[in-house]
C-alpha cells in the first residue's frame, strides 16, 4: 500500500481507539474485530466510544466528571452509553 493511502487512513481513524475496546478486548490504538476475530471493522464498537467520551469529556448533560458513567435522573444510562452532546465534546477535544 503506498504512503500516501496509509496515511489518509490513518487520518480518518476514530479518536475512541485511544482507549482500549470493553466490548471485543481490542487493545489501545488496535481496531476493534468482528465477533469471529477474523474482520477489523472500520468503527469502533459504541461501547468503546461511550468508554472514551467517558475518560474524555465531562458531561454537558447530566453534568458528570470525568470517568463518571452518564445518568439520566439519577439512573446509570444503558450498557454504559454516554449523552450524545458528551461524545461530541470528546470529539472536540480530540481534534
Ligand atoms: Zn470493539
Ligand atoms: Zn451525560
Amino acid at each position: 500500500m503506498p504512503d500516501s493511502i496509509r496515511h489518509v487512513l490513518r487520518a480518518q481513524q476514530h479518536p475512541a481507539r485511544s482507549v482500549p475496546c470493553p466490548h471485543c478486548g481490542a487493545k489501545e490504538h488496535r481496531p476493534c474485530m468482528s465477533r469471529s476475530k477474523t474482520r477489523q471493522l472500520s468503527q469502533p464498537h459504541p461501547g468503546r466510544i461511550s468508554a472514551w467520551a467517558r475518560s474524555t469529556a465531562v458531561c454537558p448533560a447530566c453534568q458528570v466528571e470525568l470517568d463518571v458513567p452518564c445518568h439520566d435522573g439519577g439512573r446509570a444510562l444503558h450498557d454504559g452509553a454516554v449523552h450524545p452532546e458528551r461524545e461530541a465534546i470528546a470529539g472536540e477535544v480530540a481534534a
